[in-house]
């Protein structure tokens, strides 16, 4: 009984959650301030009032549409409000809570890759207050996954530098790729947003799975990119983002990355 009360609650967090994510998508890349201005219908400018900014019910009540002109608004709200609530009771059902920092740590982790994947696919950038969110936050996390609370005096230091190495090994190595690659192929498969990125994927996952989310993400953008050339969705002049490979790929090192690992090198033995 008690166990359904903890999801419920996560459900209704993740999607307070994905209603906020829902402003960050919609206004940062717009410049727009996220918390000052009240919400507003984009087509006929009525302020929205806060009993139909509800998630997911004010839009199935709703239908989608503007209480007073009609306008229909994209379903995207309502998938982001979803994925993310979706998303926690994921993370609380495969974490737990038997360490807290780790648990929470993921969430906001994962509610980030949600803002970024979206913004990225749409305007092809990331914007620096995500970035600057995602490094405060590494590091208060990785603070507090090191302190041990029974006992205040053992902190745990290899946790700090175990994140501030993937800091280190996410930048530099995306930098480099960056620089080869206008170098080379005066191409800008990558921009310093996906560098940025990479640089707060290594705060939260430490060191090695930092280096398995960049494996993953070259593979999996490959995959992908060769799936929308195939089905011609791309052309092969257009731009594809590449922070929503870094974000799938981090995703999946972060919550098969140690099974993964164990995985490989257990080849290597026999
Ligand atoms: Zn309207």
């Amino acid at each position: 009984m008690e166990n359904y009360i903890i999801y419920t609650f996560i459900f209704l967090l993740g999607l307070a959650i994905g209603s906020f994510l829902n402003v960050v998508i919609y206004r940062l890349p717009k410049g727009e301030e996220i918390v000052i201005k009240p919400s507003h219908c984009m087509k006929c400018g009525e302020r929205i009032k806060p009993y139909d900014l509800l998630p997911v019910i004010s839009y199935i009540i709703l239908r989608g549409k503007c209480r007073y002109c009609g306008e229909k608004f994209s379903i995207q709200y309502l998938l982001v409000e979803l994925l993310t609530a979706i998303s926690l009771v994921g993370i609380y059902f495969a974490f737990g809570w038997t360490s807290p920092a780790d648990t929470i740590a993921m969430m906001v982790l994962v509610s980030m890759f949600i803002a970024i994947f979206v913004i990225d696919v749409y305007h092809y950038i990331i914007p620096n207050e995500i970035i600057v969110f995602g490094l405060v936050s590494g590091v208060i996390f990785s603070i507090l996954k090191g302190v041990n609370f029974n006992n205040l005096s053992l902190f745990n230091w290899d946790v700090l530098k175990d994140s501030g190495l993937g800091l280190v090994v996410g930048i530099s190595v995306f930098f480099l790729i960056v620089i080869l690659g206008e170098w080379f192929m005066k191409a800008e498969a990558m921009g310093m947003g996906d560098v940025k990125l990479m640089g707060v994927v290594g705060l939260f996952l430490g060191f090695k799975l930092t280096v398995l989310s960049m494996f993953l993400a070259f593979i999996i953008g490959s995959i992908i990119s060769i799936f929308l050339l195939v089905t011609k969705i791309k052309g092969r002049r257009d731009q594809i983002p590449f922070g929503p490979f870094i974000v799938l790929g981090s995703m999946v090192a972060a919550i098969w990355g140690t099974q993964i690992l164990s995985w490989y090198f257990s080849l290597g033995r026999i």
